[in-house]
């Protein structure tokens, strides 16, 4: 690998979208390089080692399916993988497909620059290397960049500190320390169950409630397995046909206000004994409709109520603030029964907000709270951060961090108007992240691939969006968004969690079939939306 400096394609990240980008594109014989800061791949699923880091949707549902051979060969050992178990998953995926040998770790990439005489990027590196390649792919993550604690004092604390999204690779022992865990996201609701199983004592720091569901984990049942291998392309086809990417979020067949209150319930209670994200699936005006949509969260915050056994504390667990599912439902393996135990106790920041961190611990505006560790346990710089760190020029010079101040803008959520043959897998303008992301990933890398084929059979030079394409892609976007519940969250949809990022509602909610059908059409029609040209300019 060492000395080469040009390149069919750069793909910059080893995590699921980079892994399978390589493999298309070695499979259609042009040569890449993936860049990869961490020392392995896994992406998500190498940083975020925290204690309780397990997948959201079944482990057969959040795998590749575009090898029946890996898909047939891989044996789940959980109903939710464990992270171990899909960071297995995925060095297996790199091994079986030979993926390791153009992978450069260690390797952040530092800038990407649009030479419009060559038609080609330039890439450096932080190890000081330039390299150039006709495509660039950013396999760059939607949650990868952590967000950095910004609490007045933080550098003071005399104990150590852990983000859960840079686990230590040699884990974190908590036996006999107080510890204080700020956040109650996905990652805090994972990780308080277990780290509450091991440490003296945890307080829990709250701005937010967040609805979680449980998620019924354990050893796979084998007769669901059968009938999975025995349908896996059926299954995986109906999947794709769903709003969410996810068999088990298939939407049913009739509004919510057409069955009886007491139909409602029990269909909640079947959806609820199910686990995780059915429930969102129960009735097809929940994610539409506010008054619909309020029926599932009371139903949840009845639950809520009937596992905390402190009424105080379970009406600070209840979620109030935001329709269910205009965050992404957390699915948890004990959350809500943690606070039953001795050593848990729960802060709620409305009444007593974060002053910052003291030598000793976290002050509020009410007490100093002494612990001995502190987890952070506060997000990410949601679908833009990580491409908000590379300087990203496209024609012109023009910096895309320029482009994006007022928040992304996309044609499809794939490419940028301005920055030729420069792809984006799952960005801002996608269905991403509100998907089951195995199927999101997968679309986007064969849609790019693809389109990479195509212009080397044309032997085309330049692919661009242009800029009206782009406008009434992002226009479509705002106006999806807006006939659903999902604006009515400060979530990190939004950008809301990073003070200063602007407030554009960025993923794509008009689902994803519909999406998917839009991706082949405009394909089909010669990449309409797109400007392409040849070498000779
Ligand atoms: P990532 O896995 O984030 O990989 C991106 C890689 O790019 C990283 O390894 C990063 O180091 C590298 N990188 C970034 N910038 C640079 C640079 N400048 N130079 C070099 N390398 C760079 N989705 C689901 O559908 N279901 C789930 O259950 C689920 N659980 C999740 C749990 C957690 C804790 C988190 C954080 C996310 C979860 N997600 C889940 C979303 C998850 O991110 C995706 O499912 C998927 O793993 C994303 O893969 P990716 O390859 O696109 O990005
Ligand atoms: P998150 O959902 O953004 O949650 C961050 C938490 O930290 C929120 O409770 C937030 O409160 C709180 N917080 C942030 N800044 C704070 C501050 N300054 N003071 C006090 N509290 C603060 O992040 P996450 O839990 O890491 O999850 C992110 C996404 O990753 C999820 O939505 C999901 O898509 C994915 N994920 C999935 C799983 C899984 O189950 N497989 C696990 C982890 C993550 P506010 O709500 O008030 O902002």
């Amino acid at each position: 690998m060492a000395g080469e400096t040009s390149f069919d394609a750069v793909i910059v990240g080893a995590g699921f979208s980079g892994l399978y980008m390589l493999h298309r594109l070695r499979q259609q014989g042009l040569t890449a390089r993936i860049y990869e800061s961490a020392t392995g791949v896994g992406g998500t699923w190498y940083w975020n080692r925290y204690p309780g880091a397990r997948v959201d949707i079944e482990s057969q549902e959040y795998s590749y399916s575009f090898s029946p051979e890996l898909d047939a060969e891989w044996k789940w050992s959980e109903r939710y993988a464990s992270q171990p178990e899909l960071l297995s998953y995925l060095n297996h995926v790199a091994d079986r497909f030979d993926l390791r040998r153009d992978i450069q770790f260690e390797t952040r990439v530092t800038s990407a620059h649009f030479d419009e005489t060559a038609n080609r990027w330039t890439i450096t590196t932080d190890a000081g290397e330039t390299v150039t390649a006709r495509y660039c792919v950013m396999a760059t993550g939607c949650l990868s960049v952590p967000n950095e604690p910004a609490f007045p004092g933080k550098e003071s604390f005399k104990g150590p500190t852990w983000h859960t999204g840079r686990w230590p690779k040699e884990g974190v022992d908590f036996t006999g320390q107080k510890v204080a865990v700020i956040g109650t996201g996905s990652s805090a609701i994972q990780s308080i169950p277990q780290i509450a199983a091991q440490a003296d004592h945890v307080t829990v720091f709250q701005r937010t409630p967040n609805f979680s569901i449980p998620a019924h984990n354990g050893p796979p049942n084998p007769e669901v397995l059968a009938d999975w291998a025995a349908n896996r392309a059926r299954y995986r086809e109906e999947a794709r046909n769903t709003g969410f990417g996810l068999r088990m979020a298939a939407e049913g067949e009739v509004a919510t206000f057409d069955v009886s209150e007491e139909a409602r319930r029990a269909e909640y209670e079947r959806r609820w004994a199910i686990g995780g994200f059915a429930m969102l699936g129960a009735y097809t005006d929940l994610i539409s409709d506010l008054t619909a949509n309020k029926t599932a969260g009371e139903f949840v915050a009845d639950k809520i109520r009937g596992i905390v056994k402190d009424p105080v504390v379970a009406e600070k667990l209840v979620p109030k603030t935001f329709p269910i599912g205009s965050k992404r439902i957390c699915v948890d393996t004990g959350y809500y029964a943690t606070f039953n135990r001795e050593n848990v106790s729960l802060v709620d920041l409305g009444d007593e907000p974060i002053e910052g961190i003291t030598p000793a611990g976290v002050k509020t505006a009410a007490r100093e709270y002494a612990v001995d560790a502190i987890v952070y346990a506060i997000g990410f710089d949601a679908m833009t951060g990580a491409l908000g760190k590379i300087d990203i020029r496209g024609r012109g010079g023009q910096a895309l961090k320029e482009e994006w101040a007022a928040g992304p803008r996309t044609y499809l959520g794939l490419m940028i108007a301005g920055f030729p043959n420069l792809f984006i897998v799952t960005g801002p303008g996608s269905p991403s992240v509100l998907c089951n992301m195995a199927v999101a990933i997968e679309q986007h890398v064969e849609w790019i691939s693809d389109c990479i084929q195509y212009m080397g059979q044309r032997q085309l030079g330049a692919i661009e969006a242009t800029e009206t394409a782009q406008d009434e892609w992002v226009a479509h976007v705002n106006e999806v968004a807006d006939t659903t519940i999902y604006p009515h969250a400060n979530s990190w949809y939004l950008g809301a969690n990073v003070p200063g990022k602007p407030r554009v509602f960025m993923p794509y909610i008009g689902g994803f079939p519909v999406y998917r059908d839009k991706c082949n059409e405009v394909a089909a029609k010669g990449y309409e939306g797109f400007a392409l040209s040849s070498d000779a300019r």
